[in-house]
């Protein structure tokens, strides 16, 4: 068998048992399933909860529609700079861009700002309600160098209570992305982990982590390659359910055999390739040869791709591929290489719509 045959079977049989299971669920049953969301779960929008079979096409678990990157306002008034004019500013542009994915096949999208990163909530309203296009705004912080200084005093008791409190009076759906400046988790920042694990455990919502390797900047000293996996010990030591979180960046790792990739899998949370098309330090190419190694090893059912979009380049006015460009861009790479078009499917509308997908009485 190739390849492409292995992996059109792997497809196939994950197809079928959804489907199988989908009709056990609608005849009253509750099994648990890899293939889709139990029946009664939502995935939280800010506009509505929305059952995660409502709509079609992909759903991109990390992406910035809203954003101010690296230089947030806060950061350039205390370096005595202007505040730098970000891609997201022009709401109107991000609404024809974020048409522009819908008709791209793209169902829904998970903005991964907070206040910390200049998400504007209001400029994602206006996004969400004149697109189409499902948005799902997320809570939390960025990394040591965006916290409010008021961070460093808090408990990571207190810090979870704003979190569930912003979660409930601003509908927000995830928790994300959230993140790490250099290779070791800072004090302050294993705290932030453990307010986030603990506000994930009283509200159910997903968390979504960025992996300080992220390929666009080395830092120094250099990032070891088991700093993904810490960020889930921490993760897991404050309670959270592994079903519902992402470690991120995760295709930043020069890891050809996709060795961290698997040990998180192998400990039950979703894996995110959520830089796709961005490269830099990690081609493409790479993050596919890995991509196909997890995929060999049986992990269809915990990837999750996305691109971070992050750059005014991309816009489609701009002459790039848009917004959709993991489905549009990479998802034809994957493919190329021997990924059936089911699998692919998969990855980009199932595995999503699980991670995200929530109980509805999860309002913490
Ligand atoms: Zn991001």
């Amino acid at each position: 068998m190739t390849r492409r045959d292995v992996m059109g079977l792997v497809g196939c049989t994950v197809g079928l048992a959804a489907l199988r299971l989908d009709r056990v669920v609608t005849a009253g049953g509750s099994a648990p399933q890899r293939g889709a969301p139990r029946r009664g779960q939502v995935i939280r929008t800010l506009l509505q909860d929305v059952a995660p079979d409502a709509f079609p096409g992909a759903v991109l678990f990390h992406e910035h529609l809203s954003i101010r990157y690296p230089l947030t306002k806060a950061l350039a008034d205390k370096a005595g700079r202007p505040v730098p004019v970000s891609f997201s500013d022009d709401v109107d542009v991000m609404v024809a861009e974020t048409k522009a994915a819908g008709a791209d096949g793209v169902g829904c999208i998970v903005d991964g700002g907070h206040p910390d990163m200049d998400r504007d909530l209001s400029a994602l309203k206006r996004i969400a309600a004149e697109s189409g296009v499902h948005i799902v705004a997320s809570g939390g912080f960025y990394m040591q160098r965006n916290y409010p200084p008021d961070i460093a005093a808090k408990t990571a008791d207190q810090i979870a209570d704003d979190l569930v409190r912003d979660a409930r009076e601003q509908r927000l759906g995830a928790f994300g992305e959230i993140g790490q400046q250099g290779g070791v988790l800072t004090d302050d920042e294993k705290k932030v982990f453990t307010a986030v694990a603990k506000a994930h455990a009283r509200t159910g919502l997903p968390i979504f982590t960025h992996n300080a390797y992220t390929g666009v900047r080395v830092v120094d000293p250099p990032v070891p390659m088991d700093a993904a996996l810490k960020q889930l010990d921490v993760l897991e030591a404050a309670g959270a359910d592994v079903k519902h979180v992402a470690i991120g960046h995760v295709c930043c790792l020069d890891d050809p055999k996709a060795e961290v990739a698997r040990q998180l899998a192998k400990r039950g949370v979703f894996v995110g390739f959520d830089r796709v098309t961005i490269n830099a330090i990690i081609p493409d190419d790479k993050r596919v040869a890995m991509i196909l190694a997890f995929l060999d090893a049986g992990y269809a059912d915990q990837l999750l791709l996305s691109s971070d979009f992050s750059t005014g380049r991309a816009l489609k006015k701009n002459g790039g591929p848009g917004i959709a460009q993991t489905k549009t861009v990479f998802g034809p790479m994957l493919v190329k290489a021997g990924v059936s078009e089911s699998t692919l499917t998969h990855i980009l509308n199932d595995n999503s719509r699980r991670f995200l997908a929530v109980e509805p009485k999860a309002r913490g």
